[in-house]
C-alpha cells in the first residue's frame, strides 16, 4: 500500500498504480473508495480497460446493473480477447434480467426482496417467514444491524431451473447442493419441491446473509454450523412454532458414521478448519458435527460453556481473528476436553426422542 501510495504522489496520474491501488482497497473491502481511485483513473484515461473491468464489478456487487454494463461493456469493446470480460458482461446481463420465468410474483419485507415463479402466495409466505427468522437470528446473535443490506431471494420450482440459474451466473450448477448465498452479489437462490426441505435451506441460507453483514470473520464450522441450527426452526401460519428441531437425516449419518467406526473431529480442530477442508469428501459429516455443537451449546450446554460460546461470537464480531477468539473463549471450565463428552451425551440423547 505504502509504495503505491509513493507512486501516486510522484505520478498523480499513474492509471496503473492507481488501479492496482483500487484493487488491494477491494480485498480490504472498502469497495467505495476504490470506485473513487478507479473513477480518478478513468477521468484521465477513460479507454483504460482494466479500471473500467474493475469498476464494472464493483457496480455489479453493488447490484447497480446498469453502470455496471456500462463500464464492462466499453472495457470488452477495448479488449476483446479476455474471456473474463465476455463472462463477466454474460452474468450482468443475467443478474439484471433475472430468471426467465414465464411469470415473476415478488414480496418485499425488511430486508428480504424475495421473486419466485411458484405464486402469489408462494411469495408472501417466503417473505414474511424470512422477516421472522431474521428477528432469530438477532436474538440469538444478540445484534439487529442498524444499516442492513437487503438481498435478494430467488426461488426455483425446480433443481433444473435452479442449477441453470446457477450455471449461467456462477459458472457452477451446483447439483449437489439444495440453495446458496452468493455474497459477491447478495443473492440467494433456492427451489422449493413443495416439501419442509426447502424451509430447512431458506432459513439455513438467510442466516449464511445475516452473519455476513453481521460477523462476516465467522469461521466455517461455526457459519455452517448455526445456519443447521436456524434450519431446525418451524414455522406455521406465519409463526414460530418450534426451535432447534432434530435434523433427522444430520442425526442419522452423524450416529450411523460413528457406529461404523468414525471418530467426530476433535472441537479444537473444528474451530480452526479452512474453507477448503470443510467442504472435502467428509463434508456431511463436518455438517452435521458442527450443528450437533452449536444445538449443544445453545439448547444444552451449562451456563459457563454457553457464555464461552457467545463470547467467541463476540469477539469475531469485533474483528478478533478466530484462533484469538478461540483462545479467548474456550478455556479453563469451557475447554473442550470438559464439554465434549457431554455434548456426545447430548446427540445420543437427541436421538431417543
Ligand atoms: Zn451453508
Amino acid at each position: 500500500m505504502i509504495s503505491l501510495r509513493r507512486a501516486l504522489e510522484l505520478d498523480p496520474w499513474c492509471a496503473e498504480a492507481r488501479t492496482a491501488l483500487a484493487e488491494q482497497l477491494v480485498d480490504q473491502d472498502d469497495t467505495t473508495l476504490a470506485t473513487e481511485q478507479l473513477t480518478r483513473v478513468l477521468a484521465r484515461h477513460p479507454d483504460d480497460a482494466e479500471a473500467l473491468a474493475l469498476r464494472g464489478m464493483l457496480a455489479l456487487c453493488r447490484r447497480e446493473f446498469d453502470r455496471a454494463l456500462d463500464d464492462l461493456e466499453l472495457a470488452q469493446l477495448l479488449d476483446p480477447k479476455r474471456l473474463s470480460l465476455s463472462r463477466n458482461v454474460r452474468v450482468a446481463r443475467h443478474l439484471a434480467r433475472g430468471p426467465s420465468w414465464k411469470r415473476t410474483y415478488a414480496e418485499a419485507k425488511g430486508v428480504y426482496r424475495v421473486r419466485t415463479e411458484i405464486s402469489a402466495a408462494a411469495a408472501r409466505d417466503f417473505a414474511t417467514e424470512l422477516d421472522l427468522m431474521w428477528g432469530e437470528y438477532a436474538r440469538v446473535c444478540g445484534v439487529v444491524p442498524k444499516q442492513p443490506r437487503p438481498v435478494d431471494v430467488l426461488v426455483f420450482r425446480t433443481p433444473e431451473a435452479y442449477q441453470t440459474h446457477s450455471e449461467l451466473v456462477l459458472d457452477d450448477d451446483a447439483e449437489s447442493t439444495l440453495g446458496h448465498f452468493v455474497p459477491s452479489f447478495w443473492e440467494i437462490h433456492l427451489f422449493d419441491e413443495g416439501d419442509l426441505e426447502a424451509r430447512r435451506t431458506l432459513y439455513h441460507e438467510a442466516f449464511h446473509h445475516y452473519a455476513a453483514i453481521v460477523m462476516p470473520g465467522l469461521p466455517i464450522w461455526a457459519n455452517e454450523g448455526m445456519a443447521e441450527y436456524f434450519g431446525g426452526t418451524r414455522i406455521t401460519g406465519g409463526k414460530i412454532v418450534g426451535r432447534a428441531q432434530v435434523l433427522a437425516g444430520r442425526l442419522d449419518d452423524f450416529v450411523g458414521a460413528r457406529a461404523a467406526g468414525w471418530k467426530p473431529v476433535p472441537f479444537a480442530q473444528l474451530a480452526h478448519m479452512s474453507r477448503a477442508r470443510f467442504y472435502e469428501d467428509d463434508a456431511p459429516l463436518l455438517y452435521a458435527q458442527a450443528w450437533t455443537i452449536v444445538h449443544y451449546f445453545l439448547e444444552a450446554a451449562p451456563d459457563e460453556v454457553k457464555r464461552a460460546f457467545v463470547r467467541y461470537l463476540e469477539e469475531i464480531r469485533a474483528g478478533k481473528d478466530p484462533r484469538l477468539a478461540y483462545r479467548a473463549a474456550f478455556t479453563g471450565g469451557a475447554d473442550p476436553r470438559a464439554w465434549e463428552p457431554r455434548w456426545l451425551a447430548h446427540v445420543e440423547a437427541m436421538g431417543r426422542k
